[in-house]
């Protein structure tokens, strides 16, 4: 088929979770910079940024009025208190970005993947990502030097949780090696672009095909 036509296409929002450490942030920030019509959902967060973070670009920092301002606005498409902090991803951008027929990739926990999940259903694509041991997990957390160690303690207590909700997840991928990781992700990804649900561009295409006689 020719390019000159637009393929008209039903956006997907591909949701991503793990516990803190098991990769999910590298994964995600990955697959955006490889696919132009991928775009990441910035959340908003009352935490503080960690050195090197910025705001607007790992997320927008708010302060608690200013996040419950926005509850109330129902600026969120979901929100959830993760580690004693408020997270939430704005409604308004996702929006936009499906109406043009662009994915949206969440780098949220299970709350938000089971909200969003319940909202759209036909939309969402959730994605799991397991660190191969709770001493691997530990230890890049300790690697990443971000956190003070209580809160690294807690972020590994809360991994259990997180962990046990497994199975709500469309698919599962093992982060022992991260070049197979992505590489899992990447298909996931592709594979569920190509649903014929997503492609409504196809329909036209197929009566086009059936109406055709060959001489
Ligand atoms: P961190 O503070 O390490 O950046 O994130 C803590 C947890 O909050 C991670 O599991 C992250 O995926 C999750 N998170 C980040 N943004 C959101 C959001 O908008 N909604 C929800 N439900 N979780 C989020």
């Amino acid at each position: 088929m020719s390019n000159d036509r637009p393929r008209q296409r039903r956006g997907l929002m591909l949701v991503i979770s793990s516990p803190s450490g098991a990769g999910k942030t590298s994964l995600s920030r990955r697959l955006v910079a490889d696919h132009a019509d991928l775009e990441l959902s910035i959340s908003a967060t009352t935490r503080g940024p960690r050195p090197g973070e910025h705001d607007g670009r790992e997320y927008h920092f708010v302060d608690p009025a200013r996040f419950h301002a926005m509850i109330g606005e129902d600026a969120f498409l979901e929100w959830a208190e993760v580690h004693e902090h408020r997270y939430g991803s704005p409604r308004a951008p996702v929006m936009a970005a499906l109406e043009q027929g662009r994915d949206v990739l969440f780098d949220i926990d299970w709350q938000g993947a089971m909200s969003i999940a319940q909202a759209a259903p036909a939309d969402v694509v959730r994605v799991f990502i397991l660190p191969p041991s709770m001493a691997d997990l530990s230890r890049r957390l300790h690697a990443r030097a971000q956190d003070a160690e209580d809160v690294i303690q807690r972020r590994l207590g809360r991994a259990y949780g997180e962990i046990a909700m497994w199975a709500e997840y469309d698919y599962v991928i093992l982060n022992d090696d991260f070049d197979q990781a992505y590489a899992d992700l990447a298909h996931i990804y592709h594979a569920e672009r190509l649903k014929r649900a997503r492609n409504p561009w196809l329909k036209p295409l197929v009566q086009k095909l059936l109406d055709e006689k060959l001489s």
